[in-house]
Order: C-alpha cells, then structure tokens, then sequence
C-alpha cells in the first residue's frame, strides 16, 4: 500500500457533489496529491447526491479509502485520505447548500453524470422537461432536486454572507462543460433571482475540464484486492486532467500533482472525444456484434486491433495540433491502455446512449474531414457499425439490448426501413440533432454509410474490416 500523509488537522477547501466511483479515483486522487506535492488546506467534503449508504461508510472510516489501480503487471493500492467530511444530499439539501456559503470554500468540482445536469446541452441552458428541474422552476422557495437549483441555492448563501465568489468545475464528460455549468446556474438564477444571477456572473467562475481515467464500477474482485474496504475503487494507472486557466480565487496547485492548466481545454477536448471516445464507441458496437465482452477481449483480436487503430489514425487528421503534443504518442499510449487486461470495460457500458454521443465522436470528426478533403470513410463504417447493432442481433443471433434514450425511434426506424440500407440511413438521420444534419446534407456521406452498412450486412463485419474499410 502506497501512503502519502497529508496533514492531520487538513482543513476543507473543496465542496464536491457526486462521490462516484470516477471522483474518488480522479479529482480525489489528484488532490491528494497535490497537497502531498505542495500543501495547501484542500480537504474535500464530498456529496453522495443520491446513495446515503456510500456517505455514511465513507465516513465511519475518516473518509479514507483504497484506490486500486490496475496495472497489466499487476495491481497497485494507494491509500487516498484527502477526503475530509462526507454529506448526503437526500432529505439534507439546505445544509449541503450551506456549505456553500463557508469562507474557507473556494472550489466546487462536480461530477453527477452527464443526465445530471438537467440541461440542453446544445443551447447551454436548462431543459424545462427535465421533472427535477420543471420542479425547481417552479417551486424555488422549495427544496431544490436539480443540480442548478442546489447550486443557485448556496451561491444565494454565500452572497448573502458578503464573500468573495466559487470556482465551479463540472468534471463530468460533456462537451464545453463549463460552459454548459455556467448555463444552467444562470438560466435557473436569471428565472428566480436576477440579482443573484448578476452576482454569479460578475463574481464566479465555471472552468472547462477535460478528465480521463478509465474507471469501471467497483466489484467484488475491488474489494478484495482492498482487503475488504468498502468504500475502495479501482482504476488504470493512467490518468489526465486538463483545466481551463479561469479560477475566481485561490485553487489547489493541481499542476504540482500532474494537471494542466491551459488558456483554452477545447483542443484537449476534441482530441479526446475523437481518438479516445469515437474508437471506444467503434470497438464497443463492433466488439458487441461479434460476441465480445470486454475491450481488452476486442484489443487482443488482431484484425479489430488494426482497425481501431486506423479509426484512431483518420480521426486525428481531423483535429487542429496542439503546441507541443504529439498525437502518435497518444493513439499508442490509448492502444496500450484499451489493452491493460487487467480493466474489464464492458463493451456494453459503452455501447450505452449512442445517439447522445455519436454526434461529438463520429459526426464533428467527418465533417471537419470533409472539409479537408479528406476522406471520412473511416467515420461512415463506424456509424454503419453502429446502425447494424441497432438491429438488435450480434453474428451468432444473440440479442443485444439498445439501451438509448432514443430506443424506441431508433427501432421503430430500423423496422420500418427493413432491408433497405438507404431509407435506415435517411431514416436515423433527422433523430440525432444539429450536426448530424449537416453531415446528412454533406455530398457522400449517406451513399458512404448506406454503402459501407450493404457491405456488412451481405458480408459480415469481420471481412468489411479486413478490407480496410
Ligand atoms: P458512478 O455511477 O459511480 O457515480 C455517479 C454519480 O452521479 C453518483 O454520485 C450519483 O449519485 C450521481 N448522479 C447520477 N445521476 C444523477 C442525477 N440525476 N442528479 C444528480 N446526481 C446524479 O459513476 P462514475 O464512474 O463516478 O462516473 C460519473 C461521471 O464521471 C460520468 O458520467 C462521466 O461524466 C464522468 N467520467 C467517468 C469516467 C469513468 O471512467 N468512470 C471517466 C471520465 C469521466
């Protein structure tokens, strides 16, 4: 067990809401770190939003837990002790907010699942059919449910108080996450306070953060490479986490612990979504259709090895370069990592919502080929891939299940095109929002899909990759 003591008396600096898997082996992990490299009062007091139980078993140890990270060559414990007190959200939102309104708070960070936002993540502002949020509209001298109306709650606090404004982070895996963070506070603000929403605007910050950490759900296999600890968490050794340079006030030195704290995280961002997103929904939807479990049991089939790796290949001559970065390394350091096979991803865990991430990983990417002239071949297939388990089959007959808040249009399009590639691929077109419509309107792009879509459906999807489509 690796132990790195941070003080004894560490007092608290962060609120964090969302105490999942991914806090504790990410943000938790990186701020232990961090004062262990360059102190600081940053003890985290973390939120359960939803699951009292992980609250109260953090708590009857400290907040201390194992984070077991999965190295091929073995397993490696670190013992993580930067989380200081733990509250649970349900029944107990007015106290959570309070917190909020403490002066030695400085920093927000959050991660409550991309639904956890309630939001029209295009628009940048609250989705009003969202029922948390409809409620917290409407009844704001009420409890709040959404993430906005608790956030509104305690910066309404804190400005009562007279302090100074938060740093919020969303650390959640939502295209422009600040952005979309700072939206729905003040969408909701600007409905029930105006004044507050004025003061958030003039005084808080929504950083955008990129994050990466592979970090399936823990399992009994966790706990007992943990000896036992019920609160462990397990992870691949990898880890990254890229922060706009837009704090309201003091901040832990996260860069002492690795971080990067750029002018501008968007670069950083497309590079993930297209390289490490955009090949895991490939493999995932091919891995699926071909019987496969885990992604580790795809890497270690050579032909979809190759495959991934010519995905990977075409979707980073979409990307404008980094300063600095060197995009070869990292398609190798994601092959290495897709590979560990000690992580057992399931390609059905990521197979989840295609329709809400297809867009951001295989559509921006084709049309920023298209625009280069660049073939988006690549792109097509792998959206073909993805029509073809909409079918709800894999190569032996098996049924796989589509799990997609769109499930029902999804299989009602593909039954009513039938055999017909192309009415599927002008069917499933008009369902999958803004980009996806341009890239429909794109010359090529639905004769590439319906063709590459034929091909697997006459042939198989093991020779329509052999042939390096
Ligand atoms: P998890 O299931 O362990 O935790 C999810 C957390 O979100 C819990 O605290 C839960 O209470 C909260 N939550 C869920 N729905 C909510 C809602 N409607 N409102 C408020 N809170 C809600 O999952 P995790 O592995 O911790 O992943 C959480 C998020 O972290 C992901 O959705 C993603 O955005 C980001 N992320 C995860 C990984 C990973 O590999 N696990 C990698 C990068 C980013």
């Amino acid at each position: 067990m690796i132990r790195s003591p941070l003080p004894a008396g560490l007092k608290t600096g962060i609120l964090h809401l969302g105490l999942g898997a991914f806090h504790r082996a990410h943000q938790a992990d990186y701020t232990h770190d961090a004062i262990a490299a360059s102190g600081g009062d940053w003890g985290i007091e973390a939120v359960s939003m939803r699951d009292p139980a992980l609250a109260e078993v953090l708590a009857r140890q400290d907040g201390r837990f194992t984070l077991v990270e999965r190295a091929p060559e073995g397993p490696v414990s670190k013992e993580i002790t930067v989380i200081r007190h733990t509250h649970a959200l349900p029944g107990n939102a007015a106290a959570v907010a309070a917190r909020m309104a403490d002066p030695a708070i400085h920093v927000v960070t959050i991660t409550v699942t991309e639904k956890g936002y309630g939001a029209d993540v295009g628009a940048r502002r609250l989705n009003r059919a969202d029922p948390a949020v409809a409620h917290d509209l409407a009844a704001p001298e009420e409890a709040p449910r959404s993430l906005a109306g608790l956030l509104c709650l305690g910066l309404g606090l804190r400005r009562a108080a007279g302090l100074d404004g938060l740093t919020l982070m969303s650390c959640d895996n939502l295209p422009d996450n600040g952005h979309v963070l700072r939206g729905i506070v003040l969408d909701h603000a600007g409905h029930t306070d105006p004044a507050l929403s004025a003061w958030i605007a003039g005084h808080c910050t929504f950083p955008c953060s990129m994050v990466d950490r592979i970090t399936p759900a823990t399992t009994a296999e966790t706990l007992a490479l943990a000896g036992g600890d019920p609160a462990a968490v397990e992870t691949e050794p990898f880890r990254q986490w890229v922060i706009e340079d837009a704090f309201a006030g003091p901040h832990p030195d996260w860069a002492a612990a690795g971080a990067l704290i750029v002018a501008d995280v968007r670069p950083f961002e497309t590079m993930k979504l297209r390289l490490l997103n955009g090949a895991h929904s490939f493999l995932a939807y091919a891995g699926a259709l071909l019987g496969l479990e885990f992604v580790r049991d795809v890497m270690a089939d050579p032909l979809m090895a190759r495959a991934v790796r010519r995905h990977m290949d075409s979707a980073a001559a979409s990307l404008e370069p980094i300063p600095g970065f060197d995009p070869q390394a990292y398609i190798q350091a994601l092959l290495d990592r897709f590979a560990n096979p000690a992580i057992a991803h399931r390609c059905l865990q990521i197979a989840m919502d295609g329709s809400q991430k297809l867009p951001q990983r295989l559509f921006a990417p084709a049309l920023d080929l298209a625009a280069r002239d660049l073939p988006f071949d690549s792109c097509a297939t792998a959206t073909a891939v993805w029509l073809h388990f909409l079918a709800g089959r894999d190569a032996e007959g098996r049924t796989l299940p589509l799990v997609d808040p769109l499930a029902d249009r999804l299989i009602e399009v593909t039954r009513l095109a039938g055999d017909d590639a192309g009415a599927l691929v002008q069917g499933v077109g008009p369902l999958l929002g803004s980009v996806a419509e341009t890239l429909w309107a794109r010359p090529g792009w639905q004769a590439s899909l319906a063709r590459a879509l034929v091909a697997l459906r006459q042939d198989g999807l093991r020779p329509v990759l052999a042939r390096g489509a």
